[in-house]
């Protein structure tokens, strides 16, 4: 039961921009924050969260492994520095 987010494919609901970045959160998490079969970036994902991401959020996955650097980032509320 998990989501493959291909960013790739998509603009961002959001922000509309297109990335590269594929990563994959829990269902529970994206019923409640995400939408639905459109795609949302890392960033916009992070800030409809509205706290840092966890690892617990994230599905222990190739995805997540191969962008671990990137998603760590946001682990550590790099998406909040960067509006402030
Ligand atoms: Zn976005």
């Amino acid at each position: 039961m998990s989501r493959v987010h291909m960013v790739r494919d998509k603009p961002c609901k959001d922000c509309g921009v297109s990335e590269s970045i594929m990563y994959m959160v829990n269902d529970l998490l994206w019923q409640i924050h995400g939408v639905g079969s459109d795609i949302l970036c890392i960033r916009c994902f992070c800030k409809r969260l509205g706290r840092k991401l966890d690892r617990r959020d994230l599905l222990d996955c190739e995805a997540n492994d191969v962008n671990k650097h990137f998603i760590n980032y946001f682990m550590e509320g790099g998406c909040y520095e960067k509006d402030r």
